[in-house]
């Protein structure tokens, strides 16, 4: 069985969207990932669908009601499907590359998208969502979240990406930030390829490479370099 995302949201035709074109696109049409977009309005209460209210204590803006949600859930995802279930929020914890790597090596995902403030807490809870964040800053909805997160995965899952390596030497595999790339044409507006990487050496442009690697990332991203080791304790 391949992959399957199953995608809840008042906005379906959004999907596949970006997804659709280039690596992802190809294995989609290819049936190397599955992809279902479902209508939470369809769940909706009454004569006009309604999938909102206004907030408990009042305050601003519509809170997405548990009821609906739970049941769009259960129609999407009932007992038995071992997809985790993640609601894209800015409260999640942020996503990051070994999450992403866990995500794609299993079934697939159910994602909720959230839209206006947010959903109702019990929904959170009661259906055991995993609220998953892709950067501190506020969307208007989770649908851009949930492409973020879908493309990332469906670029690990078998086939999908050409070069089978390009997968292990990125930023973020090994904890570092990658080195940067370079080519033709070998001389552009004074700024000449480094020569290391013209000299054939291999052993050369690999050192290279690493300590370009570490450079980068302990001035750019301090918080993802391994902290020193101690001293060895007499
Ligand atoms: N009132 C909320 C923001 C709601 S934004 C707050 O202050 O936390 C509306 C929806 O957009 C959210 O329910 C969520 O699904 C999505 N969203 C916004 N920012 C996001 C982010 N950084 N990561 C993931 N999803 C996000």
């Amino acid at each position: 069985m391949s992959w399957r995302a199953t995608i809840l949201t008042l906005f379906p035709e959004m999907f596949p969207g970006p997804l659709g074109h280039s690596l992802a696109g190809d294995a989609f049409a290819r049936g190397a990932w599955a992809l279902e977009a479902r209508q939470i309005r369809d769940h909706g209460i009454g004569r006009h669908r309604k999938v909102d209210d206004t907030p408990a204590g009042g305050g601003p803006g519509m809170v997405m009601r548990a009821d609906v949600l739970a049941a769009a859930l259960d129609a999407a995802a009932p007992a038995g499907d071992e997809r985790p279930r993640l609601l894209m929020s800015p409260r999640g914890r942020p996503l990051i590359q070994g999450r992403v790597r866990e995500l794609a090596s299993g079934p697939g995902v159910v994602v909720l998208c959230g839209r206006f403030e947010g959903v109702d807490e019990r929904v959170i809870a009661g259906r055991g969502l995993e609220e998953v964040s892709v950067g501190d800053y506020v969307l208007s909805g989770g649908e851009v979240a949930a492409l973020a997160l879908l493309d990332s995965c469906v670029r690990l899952l078998p086939g999908v990406m050409g070069a089978q390596d390009s997968g292990t030497e990125e930023s973020f595999e090994g904890g570092l930030l990658e080195y940067p790339h370079y080519t033709r044409p070998r001389d552009w507006e004074d700024r000449p390829i480094p020569d290391v990487l013209l000299s054939g050496d291999h052993a050369a442009i690999a050192r290279w490479r690493r300590g370009e690697a570490v450079r980068i990332t302990a001035e750019r991203r301090p918080d993802l370099c391994p902290p020193p080791r101690k001293p060895a304790q007499r």
